[in-house]
Parts: structure tokens; sequence; C-alpha cells
């Protein structure tokens, strides 16, 4: 088949607009599957991501479907994760794409994850053709949502396609439209091998699985493939297509998409937009995009039992083989003992995987609090990355601290405006602009520290508009901010867990809010404890123990003074030892108490 019969696109929506039943139309009206193939595989969904909603891990699909005009065409599906977190593998699953269709919600119409989206597929130049889903609702609002797609999408509103992927209406007209609208691939003349690989999953019987587009050229068992980034090379095993399970193929050629299988043996070997070419005739230089994934938030996880440190450390490697984006290396705290210092690639990489780590590894682990990193230039001109705060050199090192940030697009009614602005100041943001989406709602575009929307934003956003509001965002790069790494003080010892870098400004209420929580979970002592938070050796906020004077003469009755002097003396000593080696003994669970709260 030539490339002037393929057509590569993908389906960008919001969630619940209907993504994923509109995919199994399309697999069900070209007979990919049967529909109760179809429920099987539903069923082979991990867990998580059906509790949530989300799609992380997902492959293209190769349907063939015989158009109005007689002839078959070789489409490819490549489904795009639905998650901020997988940004970087959305990109690159789209830029292996000619086209996409746009989901929207009839009755819901355009929302911040349409908006995010849509800007991504701009992006790479993609053909946009939009489909107005769920037009069975009673509620669906037609002229409304085609107003919305001419005004802020700026898509004319003809080129809209209803839908009810519910009930197979306008399932025909999709595939029609993705073989009329979305261009076919063009090989590059030289006819080289380039494939681009989009995403990878690790297989326990096969190893890596690769996906990949091949841009141009072609490849086949026994083709010694040299990947450009890593240089490693490898000899292919097997290469092949979805349908929807993996059928294999003598050869995958220019404009394919589908799989490839080398010797590779953990998910690092291969890196996501890394370009495949022929070992014997390499192309000179690799295909645009490629971007090392770099963790964005990162935090310490320790096991509740330190006897559980080396299951621990087997459970991180197992993750690690699945899911390059996850890093992770010991550390040690003093307040915690040994753990693991991990990266992720946001919130939500961080929840899945420390939910992995208690469901199917079922260890006991507690996470400090999320960082995310910063770029910190010091005085003598080093530049440095800092993950751990307590890694942060002393301010008087420090030239400049540069922290990530991200445009932010929040989707709300229009009554919340005010109070929503206000959240957005709060959290040290920006406004960028307001548009008017329809007589009800506006769309806030406004830059935010990384950092402040790590923890509540989100919630914080959904509580504010009863559940209304909705945002997504994207990485807009580093800006220096007046960062200081605040210590919490435990009579007079810094305790590394609860280090954290701060804006200036906010450091004292949270300085005061983790001195009042510490004061909660630490017993009382035999001698006062302070408690402190400090920016470089200055006290910001401070609470205090109170000490607990052990009534030890209780036991002593009447006249025995030697006896209760004795016991006296005794008790001044052990207040003495105490404090000489300045530690309180703290309990484990008090930890886990103030860092969980957070
Ligand atoms: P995704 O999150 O975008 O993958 O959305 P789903 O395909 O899971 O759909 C979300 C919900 O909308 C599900 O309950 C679907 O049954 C429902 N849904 C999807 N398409 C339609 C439609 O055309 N009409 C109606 N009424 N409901 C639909």
């Amino acid at each position: 088949m030539s490339t002037e019969l393929t057509r590569n696109f993908s389906i960008i929506a919001h969630i619940d607009h209907g993504k994923t039943t509109l995919s199994d139309r399309l697999l069900e009206h070209t007979k990919t599957v049967s529909q109760r193939e179809q429920q099987d595989q539903h069923l082979d969904a991990m867990d998580l991501e059906r509790e949530r909603g989300i799609t992380i891990k997902s492959h293209p699909v190769t349907m063939e479907y015989t158009a109005k005009d007689g002839v078959t065409y070789q489409l490819n599906l490549l489904d795009t994760p639905g998650h901020v977190d997988f940004s970087y593998e959305v990109s690159r699953s789209l830029a292996a794409c000619e086209g996409a269709l746009l989901i929207v919600d009839a009755a819901q119409g355009v929302e911040a994850q349409t908006m995010a989206n849509l800007h991504l597929a701009h992006e790479q130049d993609l053909a946009i053709i939009p489909v107005i889903n769920k037009i069975d609702l009673p509620s669906c609002d037609l002229p409304k949502v085609n107003k919305q797609l001419e005004d802020i999408i700026c898509i004319p509103a003809e080129e809209a396609i209803p839908a009810s992927a519910k009930n197979g209406i306008g399932i025909e007209d999709i595939l029609e439209a993705v073989v009329e609208r979305v261009p076919a691939p063009v090989e590059d003349a030289d006819g080289l091998l380039r494939a681009s690989v989009f995403d990878s999953v690790y297989d326990n019987f096969r190893g890596v699985v690769s996906y990949v587009r091949v841009v141009s050229g072609s490849m086949k068992r026994g083709t010694r493939i040299k990947l450009f980034h890593t240089t490693k090379t490898y000899e292919i095993k097997e290469v092949g297509v979805f349908t929807p399970g993996m059928s294999k193929r003598d050869e995958l050629k220019a404009g394919d998409v589908g799989y490839v299988i080398a010797n590779m043996k953990s998910a690092d070997e291969v890196k996501i937009g890394d370009t495949i070419t022929d070992n014997t005739h390499p192309c000179p230089k690799p295909l645009d995009g490629f971007k090392e994934i770099q963790p964005m938030v990162f935090s310490g996880i320790y096991p509740v039992e330190s006897s559980d440190f080396e299951a621990l450390k087997l459970a991180m490697g197992k993750l690690q083989i699945n899911d390059a984006a996850f890093t992770w290396q010991s550390e040690s705290s003093v307040a915690l003992g040994f753990g693991f210092r991990c990266g992720f690639l946001g919130l939500l990489h961080m929840e899945i995987i420390q939910e992995r780590l208690r469901r199917e590894f079922n260890m006991d682990i507690i996470s400090t609090y999320p960082s995310v990193i910063y770029e910190v230039t010091k005085t003598n001109g080093e530049e440095l990355l800092i993950d751990n705060p307590c890694m942060l050199p002393e301010s008087q090192e420090v030239q400049e601290i540069r922290e990530p940030i991200v445009r932010v697009y929040i989707m709300i009614p229009s009554d919340y405006i005010g109070e929503i602005m206000k959240l957005v100041m709060e959290k040290r943001g920006e406004m960028e602009h307001t548009e008017t989406i329809d007589e009800t709602r506006v769309m806030l575009t406004c830059t935010l520290p990384l950092s402040e929307i790590l923890i509540d934003f989100n919630d914080k956003l959904k509580s504010m508009t009863r559940g209304y509001g909705s945002m997504d965002y994207e990485h807009a790069g580093y800006k220096p901010g007046k960062l200081v790494k605040m210590e919490i003080l435990i009579a007079s010892e810094p305790v590394d867990a609860f280090a954290s870098i701060v804006h200036q400004d906010k450091a004292a209420p949270y300085g005061r809010q983790l001195c009042k929580k510490l004061k909660e979970v630490i017993p009382q002592q035999l001698f006062v404890v302070a408690l402190q938070a400090a920016i470089g050796g200055k006290i910001i906020a401070r609470e205090s123990i109170s000490a607990m004077r052990k009534n030890v003469t209780a036991k002593c009755y009447g006249g025995d003074i030697s006896r209760k002097r004795k016991l006296l003396e005794k008790q001044k000593k052990g207040k003495a030892k105490m404090k000489a080696i300045g530690k309180v003994n703290i309990p484990q669970d008090a930890f886990i108490k103030v860092l969980k709260n957070d």
C-alpha cells in the first residue's frame, strides 16, 4: 500500500466528552473488532486508570476503511494520554499524525483541556476535524457549541460533524472526513530509514515494545537499527501493527504506524521522541522534536518500617523497568532514615507510583512534601539543578534561583471570576487574558509558578466554583523568583524532612503553620522544646512545647529526704543528657502526621 492511501490521526478531547466511546465505534464500524472483543479490551485497562477516568498508556490501532469512493484506506488512530503530566507523550503522538479529531461535548461545550490540546495540535500543523458529540442528549445545544468553535477556536461551524458516539450517529461522516481532510503522509525523497518513537511499553515476556511512526524508508526483522540519542544499535526481532492486538508484519514502510521489538531490556533504553535509523545506511540527522523527558516534581519516599528498605528498593526497580519517566536514587534523612528521592512528571504521575507501590507491592510508605526542580546560579557562576531543598546552597552563595512556570487555562462560570482571579493572585499568578466563552462562562489564561498549583489549586478551584470550574496547564519555562530555603529546627537542630524552598513573602505564614502542627504532634519532653522556622539562621516563626515535670517524688511518702534528693538528682541528670545531645524523642508517626496533613 502506498502512502497515498494512509491516514494518521488522533483524537483530542476533554475528559468525558466521549473519546473512548467514539474510538470503540470507529473500530466496530471498520470491523477491526467485534462488539464482544471490545468489551474484553476495556476490562484490560489498569484499575487505577479506570478509577480516575484517564488513559495513560494505550496503543495505536490500524483500521481498514473502504470509503465512498470505493478505495480501501489504512487509517491509523493514535491515542493520546488524557493528562497534562504526559503532555510530552501527547505532543510526540500528535507529531506522528497529520490530522486530529477534536471532540466537543454538545451539552458541555468547549472546556479548558480542549484548548490546551488544541494548542498542541496547532503546533504540529495538524488538520483539525471538529466533532460535536452527544447530539442525542436533550440538553444538547448545537448553535451554542458552533458559535464557541467559531469564536474561540476559529473553526468554521460548517466544518463540524454532529455525532453521537453512543447511538452510532455520524460515524461514517467522521471516517469520510478523515479520508478527505487529513493529508496523506509524505515520504522523504532519499528513502533512508527514519522512524519516530512516540511511546513504548514494557512487556514481561518480550521486553521493550516501541511504538513508531515510519517517516521514510522501511524496516523489518533482521534490520540492524540505531537509535540516534543513545547511539546504541539493535537487531530487529519483530515488527507489526495493532489491529488492535499485536499483529506481526513482514515490514513497516513509510507512513506506517506500528511497533518494533528489538533486544531492549528496560524502558530507559528507548527515549520517547528519539529517531530510529538503519545502522548500515543511516539518515544524516534525526527527526525534529527530541527532548529528554525531565521529571518536574520530586519527593522523598521512605518505608514506614525501616526493615522494608530492601523490599522497597526492589519495587522501585521493577516500576522503573516499566516507566522510564520515573526516576529514583537512595537518600537518607536524619528524621526518616533510609529511603529514596524520586522524580515524577507531575502530581498525577506521583500519585500513580505511590498507589502502585501500595497496591501492587504492598509497601507501607511515607512521602515527603513534593518539590519542583529549581535552577540555581551560584555567585561563582556555577549552575545547579536543585530537586531537594536540603541541597540548596547557603543564601550568600546564591545569585539567582529560577522556578518552573506553567500557563494555566481556567474555565469557570462568569459569576466566580472575581474570586478566582483573587486565588490566582494569592498563588503568585499573572493574568494573561480573559475570554468570554458564552453567556455564562469565561476562560482565564494565566501563568503561575508550578509549585503553587502542586498541592491544592485544583481542589480550591473546584470548591470555589461548586465543581463547575476546570483547568489544564502547559509548561512555560523558568522565571527568577525571590525564593528562600526555610528550615525547621526542633530544639535547635535542623530537621531535613521539613526543609522547603518557599517564596520569601510566604515563608512566615507557612513556617508558623508548620510549627503549630509540630506542636500538636510532638509529645511533651522533660525540658522545653523550641520549634522554630528559620531562613538563613534568622528565626521567622516559633512555638514551644512546655516541659513535662515528671512527678518522680510522688511515690516517696513522708520523711526520707535523702531518697527524695537522690531521685531529683537523677532526674536532673536525665534532663541534662537529653539537652546535651540536643535530640528530642519524636515518635515516627509525628513525621507522618505532619507530612500527610499538608
Ligand atoms: P472519554 O473520557 O472522553 O474517553 O469519554 P467516554 O467515552 O468514557 O465517555 C464519557 C461518558 O459519556 C460515558 O458515560 C459515555 O457513555 C458517555 N457518552 C459518550 N458518547 C456519548 C454520546 O454520544 N451520547 C451520550 N448521551 N453519552 C455519551
